[in-house]
């Protein structure tokens, strides 16, 4: 499979360009950086850590679509919609794992899922996956007397909270309990807030060094604590997780997969 890389210079691209060149059922189709970006010229395996492939980094995501069979996609959610909508006009497949989309973006995936097969997924590491379930699960058998809280670190350089992987368990959490997530969530609490409110899904958020993600989901009753946490040490899972999903897409009808359905836990 020919995959491309768009943000190729970034901590998950170059990760992603050196996945696919040790993998031997991929091929590097090229990357991409922002116009502007000091990678533009450089040699994208080169800028992995790679011997060199005589493949530059462009800045012409269209050009990348055209050539590729995939394209991974871990860059900003502007860049990721902008994508989407390119990938849309190629029909080209995507593995999608851009946090904080706001709806106008998310649509744009939706649409490029009508004409290609695309896993998007706010974390592809099977353990997050695992614990999406366990969540789901958790909050339904739990009941509303347990008060969940989710709490969520990450390296001081991420641009959004909570994380996308916390907003899942949220999601996850909701559903267990047949509640709409928007309506339940408490993204901040600062100042005089008043008692926690019944039902409510509270969120934390904290940020430092270099964290690669922990997630701790705690179901909070009288006189009782479960928690079910994550930690991730690095990077690598999220990396080996998006060149899984890239695989799982060849042959499938379009349509719009989460990483639940690639590793068969749906
Ligand atoms: P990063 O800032 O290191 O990399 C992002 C890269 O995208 C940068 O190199 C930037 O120049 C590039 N970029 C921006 N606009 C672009 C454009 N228009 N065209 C091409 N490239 C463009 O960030 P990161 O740590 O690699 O994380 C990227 C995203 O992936 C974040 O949203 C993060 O939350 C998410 N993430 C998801 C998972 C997962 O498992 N789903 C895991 C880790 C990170």
């Amino acid at each position: 499979m020919k995959i491309g890389v768009v943000g190729c210079a970034g901590r998950m691209g170059r990760m992603l360009v050196a996945e696919i060149l040790a993998n031997k059922g991929c091929e590097l189709a090229g990357g991409t950086e922002m116009v502007g970006s000091p990678a533009i010229g450089q040699d994208v395996a080169v800028l992995a850590g790679r011997p060199g492939s005589g493949l530059q980094v462009g800045d012409d995501a269209g050009a990348l679509m055209a050539v590729a069979d995939l394209v991974v996609d871990f860059t900003v959610p502007d860049a990721t919609a902008a994508h989407a909508r390119q990938a849309a006009e190629h029909a080209t497949a995507m593995v999608i794992g851009t946090t904080g989309l706001s709806a106008e973006q998310q649509a744009l995936i939706h649409a490029l899922a009508r004409k290609a097969p695309v896993v998007q997924a706010a974390n592809m590491s099977v353990g997050i996956n695992l614990l999406l379930g366990l969540t789901e699960q958790v909050a339904k058998s739990l009941g509303d007397d347990f008060d969940i809280e989710i709490l969520e670190m990450h390296h001081r350089h991420k641009i959004d909270a909570p994380s996308g992987t916390a907003l899942a368990l949220g999601d996850a959490a909701a559903k267990g309990r047949q509640v709409d997530l928007a309506a339940v969530a408490q993204r901040v609490r600062d100042g005089h807030t008043g008692e926690r409110k019944p039902g409510d899904i509270g969120f934390a958020t904290l940020r430092g060094g270099d964290v690669a993600g922990e997630h701790s989901v705690i179901f909070a009753g009288e006189a009782e604590q479960i928690v079910l946490s994550h930690k991730a040490t690095s990077r690598a899972i999220f990396v080996r997780g998006a060149i899984r999903a890239a695989l799982w897409t060849e042959g499938r009808p379009p349509g719009l997969y989460s990483m639940r359905d690639v590793l068969g836990l749906t």
